[in-house]
């Protein structure tokens, strides 16, 4: 579904991603591991046009994603959860919520996706017309998962969603994601937790240095030797 070959991008002369390539399958749920300041969210940047492309190509469904720009990805069904939430604290649960849905053509699904969202997300709905800056850090990650879900986007792109929870809203995070897993939504998960991220994933890449090091089935893959290339320098 998302393909993306040789790859290199940074910032200005910085190179960081080099010569990348990764293949997204539809319906699964693919994670991106690796180290500090491997360029996972580098990576995840290109993919949103966020960063320059230097060589190689990003293709959804066969389609060029290097003429789109960012503020027109949720046309090509794609949507980011970046890291770090960034809700909008002086706006209530349920106007962040609308803002997933604002591009036009997701409009006249809006009321029928925000009722899915609170299905998913029942403490949502209860703070619905609170301010988002009052939420915990964990209620702040539910509500940008379901803004990022307002589009009903093909592929859903989330950057380190359990960065900073509890222990406790770690496993309801990783719940969610079982449940959006079984919806056969195609998924990728940029994550540091690594045994959680391979116990939910269908597919794991580990990156090193802006290269792809290790790329296997999740059911394949050893923890062992995963945190040996992990930690490898
Ligand atoms: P983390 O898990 O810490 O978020 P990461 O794997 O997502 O790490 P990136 O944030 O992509 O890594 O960073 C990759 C490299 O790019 C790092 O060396 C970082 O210092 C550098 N970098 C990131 N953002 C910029 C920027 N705006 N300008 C210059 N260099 C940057």
């Amino acid at each position: 579904m998302l393909e993306i070959n040789n790859l290199r991008a940074g910032y200005g002369a910085i190179n960081v991603l080099w010569d990348l390539s990764l293949n997204i399958e539809a319906g699964k749920l693919t994670t991106i591991i690796g180290p500090n300041g491997a360029g996972k969210t580098t990576l995840l940047r290109a993919v949103m046009g966020l960063v320059p492309v230097s060589q190689g190509t990003i293709t959804l469904d066969g389609k060029s994603l290097g003429d789109i720009p960012t503020w027109k990805m949720t046309e090509a069904s794609m949507a980011m959860i970046p890291e770090g939430r960034m809700v909008f604290r002086d706006m209530t649960i349920e106007e962040n919520l609308m803002m997933g849905a604002f591009a036009p053509r997701h409009r006249a699904a809006a009321p029928g996706n925000l009722e899915k969202s609170y299905q998913m997300f029942p403490r949502l709905r209860e703070r619905r017309k609170q301010l988002a800056g009052s939420l915990s850090g964990g209620e702040a990650q539910m509500l940008a998962m379901a803004r990022g879900l307002m589009s009903d986007p093909k592929l859903l792109i989330i950057d380190e969603p359990s960065l900073g929870l509890a222990p406790v809203m770690v496993n309801e995070l990783f719940d969610i994601l079982g449940r959006l897993k079984q919806d056969k939504r195609t998924i990728v998960l940029v994550e540091q937790n690594t045994q959680r991220a391979v116990g939910v994933a269908d597919h794991v890449y580990l990156m090193q240095s802006g290269k792809v090091v290790l790329s296997q089935p999740a059911a394949e893959v050893s923890l062992d030797h995963l945190h040996k290339l992990y930690f490898a320098r």
